[in-house]
């Protein structure tokens, strides 16, 4: 690994510090992967592929078979006629034991499901890092923080230098002014005014350093957002190519999801892309609906809308309305899109999201909401919930974002909204679980970003996606 960079090596971090760690850490994992999981990479490396270089490092031996496995003991579960989810006398959801016995086969799942995509897409990250540290950029979060930390460092020690000449600066200024008003022409005043043009010069040095090492970081932290980008588009694809394995996501070839006459064709392509990131089944539960599906623009928030109307005026026209007496028209579903989205929003990410709510309403086997009772089932366990445990034991409702008629109840998640509850059977866990695992919104729950990683939510997406 150490070869000298005219020999084709780059330069090795092992023997720097501050790099020790990250260096050890991969070497470890690479060593720990030869030797457990040959199996796994065996059977889930495409055949167009070639073969991957470095592996991923698991905790515990697993194969394919062992994923396959874990999928079908949940799939089988999810068949089982038992409920899994109730409603008591107070109107309040109660999970079943069968139920909780449900999510957690299925979050498991997910977790094997997880791992399946870090192996698939390892040669991939590999690649992007390597490239990175050629460049000698940041390439991994042990280093980013502290290279960032470094940065703002520096550009604080040379503010502060700057801070410190302000009084001197202020005083010789003084001194240069009585010496010029007592004599223009003085001795004094030419050595003063030297001093002064001296101390000028040494507080700009400090003010250049400063904007130096700012914008360095800048730069920095933008090289590795970069990294993080491609990490994520790379991760993307293994998860495509592990969850076709398990079972067909999005429509059989050329075939089109069915939208209503009314959609807009330039909204027809907003939603195409996002469709492909779900089940087959679940798309076709969308085509099947007696509610047709549209798409419609809003420069508001987006949303999904179930029993909205199409009404056709006398002249032909034709408007597509939440308010009004559905005996007055067709009724329609909408997934309302904002196609010029707030920043580190996607429009993808967006038709993603809506379209997991369509999901909810439509893909209903055996006439059980499963989506949504998965996603209350999770929710109840993360927020002081679970077996023998009451609504008393849990996160209490609270405003989001100070608006009452919107409650989520607090756990730590990647972000608030997540735990977001309604009256009516939906749930924002699948929503934004999807967008961040397709368009890497909130960080991808693997922590990019300012967010924070969320395993358990990820795996249990994983597996809903998976197995329901
Ligand atoms: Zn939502």
């Amino acid at each position: 690994m150490c070869r000298n960079k005219a020999g084709g090596g780059r330069r090795c971090k092992r023997h720097q510090g501050e790099y020790r760690k990250s260096y050890d850490r991969a070497m470890y994992a690479a060593h720990i992967s030869e030797v457990s999981f040959a199996p796994l990479l065996k059977e889930i490396t495409l055949p167009t592929s070639p073969p991957p270089v470095v592996k991923v490092p698991f905790s515990e031996e697993i194969s394919w078979s062992t994923v396959t496995e874990a999928v079908e003991n949940a799939r089988v579960l999810l068949a089982d006629p038992r409920p899994r989810i109730t409603k008591n006398d107070d109107g309040e959801w109660v999970v079943t034991e069968h139920g909780w016995a449900v999510e957690a086969a299925v979050t498991h799942a997910g977790e094997l499901v997880k791992k399946a995509i870090d192996l698939n897409a390892e040669e991939d990250v590999l690649r992007i890092v390597t490239e990175a540290q050629e460049r000698e950029d940041p390439s991994d979060d042990y280093e980013f923080t502290i290279e960032r930390d470094r940065l703002i460092n520096e550009a604080s020690t040379w503010g502060e230098k700057y801070e410190e000449m302000v009084c001197p600066v202020e005083l010789q200024r003084d001194r240069y002014n009585t010496a010029r008003q007592l004599d223009v022409d003085s001795e004094e005043t030419r050595i003063t005014s030297e001093q002064l043009m001296k101390m000028y010069e040494e507080q700009e040095q400090y003010s250049t350093a400063q904007m130096k090492a700012e914008h360095e970081l800048d730069l920095m932290v933008s090289d590795y957002r970069k990294v993080e980008k491609n990490i994520m588009w790379a991760r993307k694809a293994a998860t495509t190519r592990v969850l076709s394995r398990i079972r067909p996501l999005g429509l059989e070839g050329e075939q089109e999801i069915i939208l209503h006459e009314i959609t807009d064709e330039s909204m027809k392509e907003v939603v195409r892309p996002a469709v492909r990131h779900f089940p087959r089944e679940w798309v076709q539960s969308s085509d099947e609906c007696p509610i047709p599906l549209t798409v419609a623009n809003t420069i508001y928030r987006a949303g999904y809308s179930h029993s909205a109307t199409v009404i056709t005026y006398d002249s032909g026209n034709k408007l597509i309305t939440d308010d009004c007496d559905p005996a007055d028209g067709e009724p329609v579903a909408v997934l309302v899109l904002n196609t010029t989205p707030a920043m580190g929003k996607t429009v993808e990410g967006i038709a993603t999201h809506e379209f997991a709510h369509r999901c909810e309403r439509t893909y209903t086997p055996n006439g059980s909401p499963i989506l949504f009772e998965l996603q209350e089932t999770f929710l109840q366990r993360r927020t002081g919930g679970g077996p023998g445990k009451t609504t008393a034991d849990r996160e209490p409702l609270v405003p989001y974002e100070g608006k009452e008629e919107e409650v989520i109840r607090p756990d730590n998640f990647a972000h608030v909204y997540m735990g977001k509850e309604y009256k009516w059977e939906s749930r924002e866990v699948l929503s934004t679980g999807m967008e961040a695992l397709w368009s890497g919104e909130f960080g991808g729950m693997r922590g990019n970003g300012n967010y924070h990683t969320d395993e358990d939510m990820h795996a249990f997406v994983l597996g809903v996606l998976a197995t329901a």
